[in-house]
């Protein structure tokens, strides 16, 4: 399928952090003003937690509540300031102020009030193209934007708007349904020229976020798959060692639920492949599962992190 842009295009880009609109979008929403069309990016939280490059910045160890928030307005009056290179207004940014690191913990605790927020963007912009993080996304603020984003647009009472998700952390394992993206020297100038205005994070992190900006940008389509029946196949195998600490949430259009590994209504086919039953087959729309470890650990990334269920 091929990407068609033109005045009548309206594309709403998620980003979960303030650069992710730069590293991923930035030439897609210069090719989208270019055409004609508009954009709005739904910035869901400020990237307020982020203590190491603001330490180094400046020059203080302890970071309390106001330095925190602090931060997160300096990070978006960066993204602002990207935004123009793009060649977007700075009224079409629309930030939430969701905790940085905290977008699982609303999706567990404050899913509705959470998927509202995105359903009223979609009711109010009405767009035609929505770009999003990959579920697979390894951030977990990425992946949970993805099942919040995906659970609003099933709710929308409108023609869904073309979904294009965008990875920032992790491998891209996908092969079909890609869409990479014509690009040129001007857009990609414009594009790290916009990365440069996130000064606050190119101080630390400067090479990694050049690497990961000059990549060619590259979605991979989404659609919604046939809702599951009572039960569905799980991609994991994880050692049963680990399987005392592991935890399973599961979000679709009627919630959330969470159990422990070995609560969950788990059993092993034929195959050794774990599967999840007693699940309510007449809940329409996607349904996706988390698989987590409950353990503090300075590592933030997911390790094994969303699936989306599929028939069979
Ligand atoms: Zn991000």
């Amino acid at each position: 399928m091929a990407l068609t842009l033109n005045a009548g295009t309206r594309l709403l880009v998620v980003a979960p952090h303030p650069d992710d609109e730069s590293i991923a979008t930035g030439e897609l929403i210069q090719q989208v003003r270019l055409a004609g069309g508009e954009v709005q990016i739904l910035l869901l939280t400020n990237g307020d937690n982020n203590p190491w490059p603001q330490r180094w910045m400046e020059r203080r160890i302890r970071i309390g509540v106001d330095e925190r928030r602090r931060w997160g307005e300096r990070r978006r009056a960066e993204v602002a300031e990207a935004l123009g290179k793009l060649g977007v207004d700075a009224a079409s940014l629309r930030p939430q102020g969701w905790p940085d690191m905290g977008v699982t913990t609303r999706l567990r605790e404050a899913m509705d009030d959470s998927v509202a927020v995105i359903l009223d963007r979609l009711d109010d912009f009405q767009p035609t193209v929505l770009a999003l993080p990959a579920l697979g996304d390894h951030h977990p603020d990425h992946g949970a934007a993805h099942v919040l984003t995906r659970l609003a647009v099933a709710r929308w009472q409108h023609e869904p708007p073309r979904m294009l998700s965008y990875l920032v952390h992790g491998h891209d394992t996908g092969a079909t349904g890609r869409v990479k993206l014509d690009s040129s020297v001007g857009l990609h100038a414009n594009k790290m020229a916009a990365l440069a205005c996130h000064r606050s994070q190119m101080a630390l992190s400067g090479k990694r976020m050049r690497r990961l900006a000059d990549r060619a940008e590259r979605y991979q389509w989404t659609r919604g798959v046939p809702p599951v029946t009572d039960s569905a196949v799980l991609p994991w195998q994880p050692s049963p060692l680990l399987q005392g600490w592991l935890h399973l949430t599961l979000a679709d259009g009627q919630g959330v639920r969470q159990w422990s590994w070995r609560e969950a209504p788990l059993a092993q086919d034929g195959q050794g492949r774990h599967v999840l039953h007693g699940l309510d087959a007449t809940i329409e729309g996607p349904r996706f599962v988390k698989l987590h470890m409950n353990l503090p650990s300075p590592w933030i990334f997911d390790r094994w992190g969303w699936c989306e269920l599929q028939c069979g």
